[in-house]
């Protein structure tokens, strides 16, 4: 579904991800692990539509990607949940909801059963559905910021670090109806993490990223969280 082919990308002139490639079918987990500043989330965003790409390809469902601006790649179904959520404090989780679907051409229909699902892999947005987003916790604020990518109908996801900053109850929350979703097998998720653990537990498949260069352990290669930081990370 999902295709990056000898992908050099970064911020103008700056180079950060260095012939990246790499594929996702469509339902497929996939996890990327890094130390910070490896440039995790500038391959998300390089996938999303909002880096510079120097060379190489990225298809999505035959399509090209890099003629089309980020808003565009939505469209086609790829949704982003960047690092720091980008919640809108004033806005309630109802309307935070509702905004994540504005752009289905059929929305009027299908926005309440989308809101439905949302809510019951979150009940907890349930209980807070009429409050103003600024008042969430950090993990309910992670739960919206999911919420509203499902409810644009994606096929692929890139969640940027969800766990981070959560308290552990929280963070399992999340990480549970991550897992969820990967029973429905609907969707695709490009997971970026520092928690190795959870890529290794939520993940079909996941690459290494160091100093913007992408490895693959070759199949049937089961690394430990332990050889991953040895052979990988510097540490
Ligand atoms: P972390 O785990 O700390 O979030 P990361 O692996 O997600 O790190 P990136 O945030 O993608 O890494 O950053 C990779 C490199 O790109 C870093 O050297 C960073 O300073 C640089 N970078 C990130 N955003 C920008 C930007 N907007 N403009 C210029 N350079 C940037």
């Amino acid at each position: 579904m999902l295709d990056l082919s000898r992908v050099t990308s970064g911020y103008g002139a700056i180079r950060v991800l260095h012939d990246v490639s790499l594929e996702i079918a469509a339902g497929e987990f996939v996890g990327v692990i890094g130390p910070n500043g490896a440039g995790k989330s500038t391959l998300l965003r390089t996938i999303a539509g909002n880096c510079a790409v120097h060379a190489g390809d990225i298809t999505f469902e035959g399509q090209d990607l890099k003629s089309l601006a980020d808003y565009q790649r939505a469209s086609l179904g790829i949704a982003h949940v960047p690092e720091g959520r980008r919640i809108w404090p004033s806005l309630s989780v109802h309307d935070t909801l509702l905004m994540g679907s504005w752009r289905l051409p059929d929305r009027q229909t299908e926005s309440a059963a989308l809101l439905a699902m949302v809510l019951d892999l979150f009940p907890r947005l349930k209980e807070r559905l009429h409050q103003r987003s600024a008042v969430l916790s950090g993990g309910e604020q992670q739960m919206l910021a999911i919420g509203r990518a499902l409810m644009s109908k994606p096929k692929l996801i890139l969640v940027d670090e969800p766990s981070t900053g959560l308290a552990p109850l929280m963070m399992e929350i999340v990480i549970g109806a991550l897992r969820r979703l990967r029973q429905d097998a609907k969707i695709a998720i490009l997971l970026v993490e520092q928690r190795i653990q959870n890529v290794l537990d939520l993940c079909n498949r996941f690459y290494i990223l160091n100093r913007g260069q992408l490895i693959e352990p070759k199949p049937g290669e089961h690394l430990t969280r332990s050889e991953i930081e040895a052979a990988y990370f510097d540490r």
